[in-house]
């Protein structure tokens, strides 16, 4: 509805402007002709009345009549009247007869008329195509003693009729032409307009892969190419939402599946003490891995959100390592691991809450996925304007397959010991998002079997 009216719209202002520039362009054509043509055509037909005149009298033609017939016979229109004032009209006749009796008066007292220089100025149509007396110009002149008054002016018609009907056609095509030109060229304009729109309707159905054949090297080109790539993000951001949407669903059910089950399992009185015991510590690691599964998704909303909302702070980085070993040193102990580090008090600017997670998620992986009496190693270094902290375990580690995806979203290494753990597989790929918020970067290095260092280098200040 609103593309049928830019259509018209456009086509009607268009179609307006030719309209009103037409109008414009004649009138300033026209006040040219009052102001300088008109004067000028006066002078000229002036001038051939004088020739005649004067021709008429010095060779004095034999037959008066004839010669003015001959003279109208060329194109021009002429009364002559003599004394007794009488009129004789030779050429094609005038339309209207309307010349006053002074004008005549005025010749024969030996002035000039100038009915064309004087004759009103309304438009150059009626001005310089008017067929009247008063729209020509008069002379005084002499034959054998008589005195005569001499009426002229040129008879457009004869002159000007093929050029009247070609100029009134080439109008007209022009006028027909331009309007359809107009039409078709609107219809160019908009028509892509027409298949965005169509585009982007079927983008709100759901439907992002559609191809627009727009192939312009206009703004319009422009805005096309801009759709397709947007409808392209579009369609991956909707692709992994539905994974999202799928795994999320999936680790949330699988738990409540085995928490439903062994909730069944506990209700039947007859099993012993031991299996009790066995089965509620299997509903609290299940319930662990849910409220894990939660805090995880908050925090991966939170960083989506908080692009342009970072808390930007000065933060100790050593102190902050230290608080996260803190944090974890009863299950580092639990697990007879042997942990060591270097972490100098260095200084850098960034989100507190969020560069917390990082060292959070990147120890509990050196411990969950670490070895019986391992070794977790973590160290923090100024390199140039960067710092870098290295968290080194003598863990399972990863095979080259693995390494590459460690950092998507849901992806758990398929190792029969990594899946024994608790895990939900977004803690990497939160990582990840926020160091590069941070414009740092991550690195990975690791061994199957002996080992895994991760390398963060975030810029200092
Ligand atoms: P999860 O919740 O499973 O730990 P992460 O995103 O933190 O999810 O890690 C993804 C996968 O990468 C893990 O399942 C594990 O297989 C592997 N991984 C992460 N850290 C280590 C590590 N330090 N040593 C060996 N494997 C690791």
């Amino acid at each position: 509805m609103k593309i049928k009216s830019l259509y018209r719209k456009f086509a009607f202002v268009t179609i307006m402007i030719m309209i009103f520039s037409g109008l414009f362009s004649f009138l300033l054509s026209n006040g040219y002709y009052q102001i300088t043509l008109k004067k000028q055509n006066d002078e000229k037909i002036l001038n051939f009345s004088l020739k005649i005149a004067d021709f008429a009298k010095k060779q004095t033609p034999t037959n008066l009549p004839d010669y003015f017939q001959h003279i109208g016979e060329i194109g021009y229109q002429i009364l002559l009247v003599n004394q007794k004032g009488e009129k004789n009209y030779y050429g094609a006749s005038y339309r209207v007869k309307n010349l006053p009796n002074v004008a005549i008066e005025k010749v024969f007292h030996g002035k000039v008329y100038h009915g064309i220089q004087h004759f009103p100025g309304k438009t150059f149509v009626t001005g310089f195509f008017a067929n009247e007396l008063t729209n020509s110009i008069g002379v005084p002149f002499e034959y054998h003693q008589q005195k005569y008054a001499l009426f002229i002016r040129p008879n457009i018609k004869l002159m000007f009729n093929e050029m009247h009907i070609l100029f009134g056609w080439l109008l007209l095509l022009s006028i027909l032409l331009s309007i359809v030109m107009v039409l078709i060229s609107t219809k160019y304009l908009v028509h892509p307009i027409r298949k965005l729109n169509a585009a982007t309707k079927e983008i709100s159905e759901g439907n992002f892969s559609i191809k627009l054949d727009i192939d312009r090297k206009d703004e319009l080109g422009d805005l096309a190419n801009s759709f397709t790539n947007m409808s392209n993000k579009l369609a991956k951001v909707d692709q992994l939402r539905r994974e999202l949407l799928t795994n999320i669903s999936h680790d949330i059910q699988t738990p409540l599946t085995n928490i439903k089950g062994y909730m069944n399992l506990l209700e039947n009185q007859q099993i012993s003490t031991k299996e009790k015991e066995q089965y509620i510590q299997v509903v609290h690691s299940e319930v662990n891995r849910l409220s894990n599964l939660t805090k995880q998704l908050l925090l991966l909303a939170s960083i989506e959100s908080k692009k342009e909302l970072m808390e930007i702070t000065t933060i100790n980085l050593g102190e902050q390592l230290k608080n996260v070993i803190h944090q974890f040193q009863w299950s580092i102990g639990d697990k007879g691991i042997m942990m060591s580090y270097s972490l100098p008090d260095i200084l850098i600017k960034g989100d507190s809450g969020l560069l917390y997670s990082v060292w959070e998620n990147l120890l509990t992986n050196a411990i969950k996925y670490n070895k019986e009496n391992g070794t977790i190693d973590i160290e923090l270094s100024t390199v140039g304007s960067e710092v870098k902290v290295i968290f080194k375990d003598t863990g399972i580690g990863l095979d080259q397959q693995e390494k590459g995806k460690i950092f998507d979203r849901f992806y758990r290494a398929d190792s029969s010991r990594a899946r024994s753990v608790d895990g939900t597989g977004l803690g990497l790929s939160i990582v990840k998002s926020i160091v590069t918020l941070h414009s740092g970067k991550i690195e990975v290095e690791s061994q199957k079997g002996k080992g895994t260092t991760f390398k963060i280098t975030l810029p200092k200040l």
